[in-house]
Order: structure tokens, then C-alpha cells, then sequence
């Protein structure tokens, strides 16, 4: 899929997305001229033939993020806040992550490190991956097919990254590669899960449990008196588990 080019976001927050200016773009409400396309700005307004008229975006990282393709279950926005928050992964961070799944964590670490590499055992996610790491032109992520159990390629990683059903077989390859002072972060959406990776981890003398959390977000209506968390909610998703490489 190409990048998205352009957003175009009617008065109601409805948007749509454009991916090619060098045809006619339809929607529901008309169709907009590919010259006007082109030749439009961010903050300048569009008007389809039949007069409806739509703002133009610049296509931001989040925007975009909206429209990536879903094949297994991806990690919430408010969990990948917490690993930023949490690790200070930033511009000069190598990171590594599994399992890829969609690339949604990838993708977010891609947009905020200076390089990620995504191990995924599944082939058929991998090329899901890959398309939404196309599509969202991301230069710096890596997606290798293969299984993180067996061993992580990279060495002086600043944070591993886990998503994936036994995060405890990946302590051993997780640290090897990581740099002193990176971390581990394994997200599970089970305590079990947990147990057995901090056993995993207390084991290893290289490593420091720093602690596990649940982040809890509550959404609100805001409709004239009707002010309230809104009756449906996230649920669960899962466990953060942050550990440290505190010496070799
Ligand atoms: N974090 C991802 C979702 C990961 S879902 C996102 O935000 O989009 C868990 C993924 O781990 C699945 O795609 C599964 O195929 C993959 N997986 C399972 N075992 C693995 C292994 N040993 N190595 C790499 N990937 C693995």
C-alpha cells in the first residue's frame, strides 16, 4: 500500500484518507479534482463537487497509525505509553521487539527510536507487518521471520520488547543482547504469564526486577449534563514487567 499523502477531515471528524494525488479522490459526499489535490496545503479546505467541504491534514504518524492493517491482537496506546514512559526509549535507542504481530508496537517505537528490529515466527504477520511498515514509509524498522526464542541477533540493544505467549523462554537471548542499563519489558495479558517470567528473571543474575503494573485508563463523556465515564470500556488488555541488565 502507498503512504498516505494527504488527510481530508469533514466538519464532523470524519476523515479520508488519500493515497494517491494523481487521481480524482471519491467519497460519499463527491469527488475532489486531482489538481486541486495536489495543489492543496495542511490547514487549507477542499470543496467536492456537490459542495461539502473538508480540511486538509498533514498525514501525522497517528493518523496514519489509524489505518494499519490488524491481524493478531494488538498492544493498547495507553500500554505503549507506559513502556515509553517507563524505559526512555528515544532518537538514539536501538530497540528490538516480538512478537511483531500487526507492527503495532514497532511501528510506535520506529516513530520515537533510532532503530527497531521486529522478530516475528509467523510468516503470514510478518508480511501484514511489512505492508503497514511500507505504508507508513518507516525507514527504521526490521522485520525478521524468525523466533526470538532461538536467539537475538543484535547486541548493545537499549530496550527488548515482549509480546508473546512464553516471554520467559526470550531472557536468556533478551539479555545477551541487551547493553548494561537496558531493560526488558514483557507484557502478557496473564499473571501466570508473569509468575514465570519473573521467576525467569530473578534467576539471572544480570538482572534486576524493577516492577510490574496494570495502567487503567477511564474514558468520559462530556454530553451538556451527562458527565461520566462512558459505560464501555477496555477491559483488560495485559501485565507490564520492566527488569534491568545491571551488570554482564
Ligand atoms: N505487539 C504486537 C502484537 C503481538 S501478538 C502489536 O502491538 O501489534 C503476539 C505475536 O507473537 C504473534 O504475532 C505471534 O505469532 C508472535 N510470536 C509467538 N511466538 C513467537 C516467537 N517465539 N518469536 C517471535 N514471535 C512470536
Amino acid at each position: 500500500m502507498e503512504p498516505i499523502k494527504k488527510i481530508l477531515v469533514a466538519e464532523d471528524g470524519k476523515k479520508f484518507y488519500v493515497r494517491s494525488i494523481k487521481e480524482d479522490f471519491h467519497t460519499q459526499f463527491g469527488f475532489i479534482g486531482k489538481e486541486a489535490l495536489a495543489r492543496a496545503k495542511p490547514g487549507g479546505m477542499l470543496k467536492t463537487n456537490t459542495g461539502k467541504e473538508l480540511f486538509v491534514f498533514p498525514p501525522s504518524f497517528i493518523d496514519s497509525y489509524w489505518k494499519i492493517k490488524r491481524a493478531p491482537q494488538i498492544i493498547p496506546r495507553k500500554d505503549v505509553a507506559a513502556i515509553v514512559a517507563e524505559t526512555g526509549v528515544g532518537k538514539d535507542s536501538v530497540v528490538v521487539d516480538a512478537g511483531t504481530g500487526s507492527g503495532a508496537l514497532a511501528l510506535f517505537l520506529g516513530n520515537i527510536a533510532k532503530k527497531v528490529v521486529t522478530y516475528e515466527i509467523r510468516e503470514d504477520f510478518a508480511k501484514v507487518a511489512a505492508e503497514n511498515v511500507a505504508a507508513m514509509g518507516m525507514k527504521n524498522v526490521t522485520i525478521k521471520n524468525k523466533s526470538i526464542y532461538d536467539g537475538i541477533d543484535e547486541k548493545n540493544v537499549d530496550v527488548v520488547c515482549l509480546d508473546l505467549p512464553e516471554p520467559w523462554k526470550a531472557v536468556g537471548p533478551a539479555t545477551e543482547a541487551l547493553k548494561i542499563g537496558g531493560f526488558i519489558v514483557s507484557y502478557s495479558p496473564t499473571i501466570p504469564q508473569v509468575s514465570d517470567f519473573i521467576s525467569a528473571a530473578a534467576k539471572n543474575k544480570s538482572l534486576l526486577l524493577i516492577k510490574t503494573i496494570e495502567i487503567i485508563e477511564r474514558e468520559w463523556e462530556f454530553n451538556d449534563r451527562i458527565v461520566r465515564p462512558l459505560s464501555q470500556q477496555i477491559g483488560h488488555s495485559g501485565f507490564l514487567t520492566f527488569v534491568r541488565k545491571i551488570r554482564k
